[in-house]
């Protein structure tokens, strides 16, 4: 596959926090161009199998995905796995562990929020999650802004889900060592997700490279929706200079609140880089009819 193949490899269903359910997210991604697709739902892989088997119907080619949650130097970083063996028992476990602390940080969450005069929070975020074991900050926001609290998901984050405001409760979430084993233990290869968003210092964003390399992890996303152009530069440079593999992808939820649409970030790779895909190619589920 070319360097500038469509490819979206970062998006959200309802089976995490996005709100359109994987069947309707594959007939979009077609409809808007993506040449090769894989939905990345956070910390669970149920969407995948209706995924791979909508991208087929739809003669879109398709790598499995997710987005896992991990604590690295106090801060949460994102990695995304592609291609790897949705039905591998490790990954599907590992996975089950680190949902399982969302329920009773959703309650603290709500009473959090109860203390500054929002009621309900917990029932009312619960309505949006398409699966309570993913109950997460987004719902929140959706319930926040239905109720009248604030105008939009963004205003919700900045006044009341972020570290330092009531309803923030920090989380304990999988090692990143761990995350990027369940991955490359089911055949998949693991990306370090949007880097642009973590506010690491020089030193921080070293270590995490490096550690992430030392356990096995060998992407980066360099092009998406996360990411600014000054972003998009600059991590063109941290693949080329770790030699990573360069990904790319929306980081679509919702029609509602996304900036990107799925298919349609502005951006290609550069021709300097090597794309994850390259390195995928053996992992890709295929139409019936095959490769094009
Ligand atoms: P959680 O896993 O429950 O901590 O929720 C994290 C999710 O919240 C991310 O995957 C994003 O979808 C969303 N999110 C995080 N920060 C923001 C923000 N500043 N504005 C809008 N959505 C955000
Ligand atoms: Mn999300
Ligand atoms: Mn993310
Ligand atoms: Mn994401």
């Amino acid at each position: 596959m070319h360097p500038h193949t469509n490819a979206d490899l970062h998006c959200h269903s309802t089976v995490s926090d996005g709100t359109l359910p994987p069947e309707v997210l594959a007939e979009r991604a077609k409809a808007n161009g993506v040449e090769l697709w894989a939905l990345t739902d956070h910390d669970e892989v149920g969407g995948q199998q209706r995924a791979l088997e909508a991208a087929r119907a739809l003669g879109l080619p398709y790598l499995t995905g997710v987005e896992i949650s991990v604590t690295f130097a106090g801060k949460v970083v994102h990695i995304v796995g592609l291609g790897f063996d949705h039905h591998d028992p490790r990954i599907v476990e590992g996975l089950r562990t680190t949902r399982g602390g969302r329920g009773a940080r959703a309650k603290e969450m709500a009473e959090g929020l109860a203390q500054v005069g929002i009621r309900g929070a917990y029932e009312g975020a619960l309505k949006y999650a398409g699966n309570p074991e993913l109950i997460s900050r987004t719902h929140f926001a959706r319930f926040l802004v239905e109720a009248g609290h604030c105008a939009d998901v963004p205003e919700v984050f900045r006044r009341f889900l972020t570290e330092g405001k009531p309803g923030y409760v920090p989380h304990r979430w999988a090692a990143l060592g761990d995350a990027v084993r369940w991955i490359t233990g089911a055949g998949g290869l693991a990306v370090i997700a949007h880097p642009g968003r973590y506010g690491f210092t020089p030193t921080e964003e070293y270590a995490l490279i490096t550690e992430f390399i030392a356990h096995g992890g060998r992407g980066i996303e360099v092009v998406t929706g996360s990411h600014t152009a000054a972003d998009m530069v600059q991590y063109t440079d941290t693949a080329l200079e770790f030699d990573l593999l360069a990904s790319r992808g929306s980081d679509f939820h919702s029609p509602e609140e996304s900036r990107v649409d799925v298919g349609r970030l502005g951006e290609h790779l550069s021709g300097r880089l090597k794309p994850v895909w390259n390195a995928l190619e053996h992992r890709i589920h295929w139409p019936a009819h095959g490769p094009a």
